[in-house]
């Protein structure tokens, strides 16, 4: 799978697909749709709880700062 299955659904990636910040397209490329989709703390997260983290957290499981 080239896109993680959650794309469509995911908060994170509605709110920042289209930013301009590196840091953030760094994160989609390469969690949303790389290597790392099935380590992505977001997923945990939803997997965990039942329901979805807030839209500010990153895949890494840090909450955005000024970053993106
Ligand atoms: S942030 Fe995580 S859950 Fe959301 S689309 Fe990217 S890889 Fe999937």
């Amino acid at each position: 799978m080239s896109e993680c299955e959650l794309l469509i659904k995911c908060g994170f990636f509605k709110k920042y697909q289209s930013t301009k910040e590196l840091a953030c397209k760094g994160f989609i490329s390469r969690y949303c749709k790389g290597t790392d989709m099935d380590n992505c703390k977001r997923k945990a997260y939803r997997k965990e709880h039942g329901v979805a983290p807030s839209d500010d957290m990153m895949p890494d499981g840090h909450m955005i700062g000024r970053v993106c």
